[in-house]
């Protein structure tokens, strides 16, 4: 766990996994607002950073468990209003149902106090702009920062040039997603997993630059009758470390076939 300083934002990095601590993730904290929350697995490492953090605002940028995880704790000790797509709500709802052996005693639901995003969040200084940028999950959530040119970007970018996805990861959607981006300022990427990057809008155009070139890649062989296999073995020849770590989770054909599934 390490924690320093962007100008007024908080960063809070740690290790999504202890036994796999290549993997970083980075939650910000600007005026109240805390940005993704952290894994749970993680959780006596980050209640201890919460603990002397003022938290009024909470935005979950998706549900995946290293973002949304700690959502539950901090809406019991913080009267914070969280924030997450809309289709994020069940799930982040649901992983907040009490443990079975605090239903023995209560029948009450632990009232987790999720709502979907508003058009503005604004904290004393700032006003962000959540911004719906499906590809990554389909209840991805950006926020941007318009005066200081910030953009909190979740998990949209993580690298410019992909090579593996999860099953359910749209290449379609990314296209989309960073192609709206596009029409507004920023300058400054805040990576959940990546850190700060600067240049932010170059990178995530050379990202959709990519992903365009690789749709029209594997679209091209896929209609020509190349299998999975042979396209990867073409564009991908080169084994991916993601791929290996994650037994598969990640993988070069997630992100082939995400290319004419649609
Ligand atoms: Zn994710």
């Amino acid at each position: 766990m390490n924690q320093y300083n962007y100008e007024e934002i908080d960063i809070i990095k740690t290790a999504v996994n202890p036994f796999y601590r290549i993997m970083k993730i980075h939650l910000y904290l600007i005026d109240g607002l805390l940005i993704d929350t952290g894994p749970r697995i993680r959780k006596f490492n980050l209640i201890r950073a919460f603990r002397s953090k003022d938290i009024r605002q909470v935005a979950v940028t998706h549900s995946h468990d290293d973002h949304a995880g700690m959502a539950h704790w901090i809406s019991e000790h913080f009267s914070a209003d969280i924030y997450c797509h809309e289709k994020a709500l069940p799930s982040l709802n649901k992983s907040a149902l009490s443990p079975w052996y605090r239903r023995l005693f209560s029948s009450r639901h632990i009232n987790i106090n999720v709502k979907s995003y508003p058009d503005i969040i604004r904290t004393p200084e700032h006003e962000f702009l959540p911004i719906a940028t499906p590809g990554h999950t389909s209840n991805h959530v950006c926020l941007l920062e318009p005066d200081k040119g910030w953009l909190f970007s979740g998990d949209l970018y993580i690298t410019p040039y992909p090579k593996v996805f999860l099953k359910h990861e749209s290449i379609n959607d990314y296209i989309e997603s960073l192609n709206k981006l596009m029409s507004y300022n920023f300058d400054i990427l805040f990576c959940a997993h990546e850190g700060v990057i600067h240049d932010g809008k170059e990178m995530l155009k050379r990202k959709l630059d990519y992903l365009l070139n690789i749709r029209r890649d594997v679209t091209e062989l896929h209609q020509a009758g190349f299998t999975d296999r042979e396209i990867k073995k073409r564009l991908f020849p080169d084994k991916v470390r993601l791929e290996l770590m994650s037994f598969g989770l990640f993988s070069r054909l997630n992100m082939i076939r995400s290319c004419y599934r649609e």
